[in-house]
Parts: C-alpha cells; structure tokens; sequence
C-alpha cells in the first residue's frame, strides 16, 4: 500500500512539476537590464536625430550612425555566444514617389538579427523596435528629434531581449529587429514583411514594440503597471469566402493576431503577475499607425505594444518649452524600470513561442443539433500533445481548455457548440504552447 501511495505521488509531482524551460521564465525576466536598456536610450537619442532621411556619413550624428552601431551591438552579442547570430541589413530603396512624408529619395535599412532555431529553424519569431525618430515637421531631417522614447526605448528593448534570450537555445529561430521609415510610412516593416516572405519564412508572430517608457500620461495618469498589446480583429488578407462564412461560424474577433494578443495576455497573467495587461480590440490606436501593420497586410500574426498612458507633448515635437511645457521627446521622461518590464514580457513570449511547436495549420469543428463539439486537427512537428481551449462568446480569454493528448481529433462531450467558441494549440514536451488555432474548416 505505501508503494502504491509512494508511485501516486511520483506521477503527480511530474505531471504538476513546471519543465526546466518554464522554470527558466522567471530567470528571464530576472536577467533583463534596466541599467543596459537605459545605457542604450541614451546612446539612440545622442545621435541627435535619427529621421530616415537625416546623414548617413556622419560617425556621431543622423541614422546612419545609428544603425551602424545598432549592427554593432548584435555584432557584439552575437561574439559573446559563439556566432549565434546572424546579423546584415535589410535594406529597400524609397523615392518621393512613393509616399507624402517622403522628402527625399533614400535607402530604408533595417537591422536584422536573427537567432537560428535547433530543429525548427524556418519557424520565425519576431521582435521589433524602430531605429528611426523624427521633429515636429516629419520631412525636417536636420533638427533634433532625440527619440528617447518613439521609439529609442523599443530599440534598446530588443537589443536588449538578444542579450537576454542568445544565452540560451530555441527550436524556431527568433529574429531581433531595428526597422527604419516607420514615421514617414512603415517603410521598414513593409521592407522585412517582403523580406519575410519572399524567403518563405513561416513567421509565428511579430511583437512590434513602439513606445515602451513613458508611465505619465498628458492627463496626468501615472501608471507603471499597465501595458496595451493592440491586435487587428480577424486577417485581414481574408478572402471573400472567408468572411462570408463567418457570419455563420463565428470568427470575428478571432483572426491570428488576435489569438497571438491573448497568447500574450495569458503568458503576463501567469508570469509576471504584477502586470496589468490591456487588450485592445483595433490594429492600432485610433487613426495611428505602427510597424506591425505591414506584416498583418501580407497575411502575418502581428501585434503592438506599447505603453498605456501616452504623453503628446513628449512624441513627434521639437525640444521646446512654450506656455511652460517642456516639450520634446528626451531620456528624462523615459520609465527605465517600467521599459525593463515590458521588454521581459516581450522576452518571454519569444522564449516560449520559440520553443512551442508551430500551431496547427488545419483545424476543422463540427457538432450541429449535438450535444458536444467534435474538433479534429492537422498535427505539427514537435508537439507531444494539444490541447483544445474554450470561452464564453462575451469572453475576450481563452477561460477553459484540456489536454487531449498526442492525437488529431477529440470530442467534447455536453459541451454545446453554438454557445461556446473554441480553438486549438499545439504543446511542446517542455509544456510551451503555440497560439491557439480558431477553426478555419467546418466538418458536418
Ligand atoms: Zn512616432
């Protein structure tokens, strides 16, 4: 009996015991550094201007110097763990053409660092920040626009995020990446979508950081906890078929970027507790625009986060004071303990979708006039098991789920369909998940 007693608790304890890669979540969010991020906002915003038309030439001032030392730094960091980076330029050339804010014809480059996966290298996961900043008139590439904050802190949070995460090993590849032309017309984002796909890249998700420092808002809101992840409803690159069905099956606020928003969501929640996560149901905030949106628009998973309370007279302005308000988007008004939290949520979404399977590609329901839901899914390398996730039709989370093993369909039994919406993920031997798979085929 006491044997019996004794093998029991041994089979619980694994099943409830976290695996060494979630365990190292913790130690993730630990080793990010305020102190370094801080270092490299000031280093961004001393190159005085970093507008995508500002010189090129120059060692100490403009984009140029920028980006160069940008490389530089992956460079460094890719030396401090044997070569695990791969780290060029992406560069397109833009012309007055092409766009309003375009003074002048120019080379948009981006700096791209990319950490090959072990065993799933054409699996992508990318982190972004953008190199670029500008003045009051977005065309004046000379005055200073220092950027501390739009978008220096996004920057250092993923220069950053490579410090954190190349100590470590990944089945999908995770790519670290400065993108430029953001303010005159997410040149850069568009730049390294096409990149992306013309290499066929398999991009799980892109978390586009834009803005992640300032903690008090123009209204005076102070807060250093909440943080907004904005996610486009449904794909946009939909086809007609698509959308039309989905008056009758439901989808409308389940596209992938979504599912990749509460991905996210959930990973803060169980991780990094003290955090106040927002979902925010729009592409971005109203009207704006951000560098997520160009992989969205090529049929991407991409989200954006950012601060929760923005600061008007600290983005997009002169240094000036008028009325006495300071304005000017400079390093004092940057939260460095609040962009340290932020990039930690980035680090360890990337981690976690870097070691999770890819979802499946299929995932096909049925169970009209049952009284169960019957669900069946295309199976992926690297899973051991998946597991079928579940919610109110007014929930924005993903509030019920089971583990249903290593097979490729499952029923739920006296769980009726029409009063529920459901998805599936993948899950990896370390427990890491993949986004969850809204249905995207129905079975009658
Ligand atoms: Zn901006």
């Amino acid at each position: 009996m006491r044997y019996i007693i004794i093998a029991l608790l041994g089979l619980y304890a694994t099943a409830q015991v976290p695996s060494d890669h979630q365990q190292d979540l913790y130690s993730i969010i630990d080793e990010v550094s305020e102190k370094r991020i801080e270092n490299d906002v000031k280093k961004l915003a001393d190159f005085g201007t970093r507008n995508t038309f500002s010189d090129t030439l120059s060692n100490t001032r403009g984009i140029g110097a920028a980006r160069r030392w940008i490389k530089a730094e992956f460079d460094k960091i890719s030396a401090e763990c044997g070569g695990c980076l791969e780290v060029f330029y992406q560069r397109d050339y833009v012309t007055k053409e092409m766009g309003s804010r375009v003074p002048k014809d120019a080379w948009v480059v981006n700096v791209v660092a990319i950490q090959r996966g072990t065993s799933q290298p054409n699996n992508f996961v990318i982190m972004s920040g953008d190199i670029d900043s500008r003045a009051s008139d977005t065309m004046d590439f000379t005055t200073d626009a220092p950027g501390a904050n739009d978008n220096a802190s996004g920057m250092a949070g993923t220069i950053e995020a490579a410090r954190v995460l190349s100590k470590r090993k990944f089945a999908n590849s995770i790519v670290y990446v400065g993108l430029s032309g953001e303010e005159q017309g997410l040149f850069g984002g568009a730049g390294l979508a096409r990149y992306a796909k013309d290499n066929d890249w398999n991009v799980l998700g892109i978390l586009n950081n834009d803005m992640i420092g300032n903690i008090k808002g123009v209204d005076g809101v102070i807060d250093n906890r909440s943080f907004r992840i904005f996610s486009e409803p449904t794909n946009v690159t939909d086809d007609e078929t698509t959308k039309r069905l989905r008056r009758f099956y439901g989808g409308e606020v389940d596209g992938h970027s979504r599912q990749l928003a509460r991905y996210i969501h959930n990973s803060v929640k169980s991780y990094m507790p003290e955090m106040n996560p927002m979902m925010i149901y729009r592409l971005d905030r109203f009207g704006r625009g951000g560098h997520h949106r160009p992989f969205n628009d090529l049929g991407f998973p991409g989200i954006r986060i950012m601060e929760a309370h923005e600061n008007y007279t600290q983005q997009h302005q002169d240094i000036r004071t008028e009325n006495g308000i300071e304005y000017g988007d400079v390093v004092k008004h940057v939260n460095f303990p609040y962009a340290k939290k932020l990039t930690a949520v980035n680090a360890i979404n990337l981690a976690q979708l870097a070691w999770a399977p890819a979802p499946p590609k299929t995932v096909k329901i049925g169970g009209m006039v049952e009284a169960s839901a019957r669900l069946e899914w295309s199976k992926v390398p690297n899973a051991v098991g998946y597991k079928i996730y579940w919610r109110d039709t007014t929930s924005p989370t993903w509030d019920h789920s089971r583990f249903v093993g290593n097979t490729n369909n499952h029923t739920l039994e006296g769980i009726v369909i029409d009063n529920y919406y459901f998805g599936v993920a993948a899950v990896a031997a370390d427990g890491t998940e993949s986004i969850v798979v809204f249905p995207n085929e129905v079975s009658r």
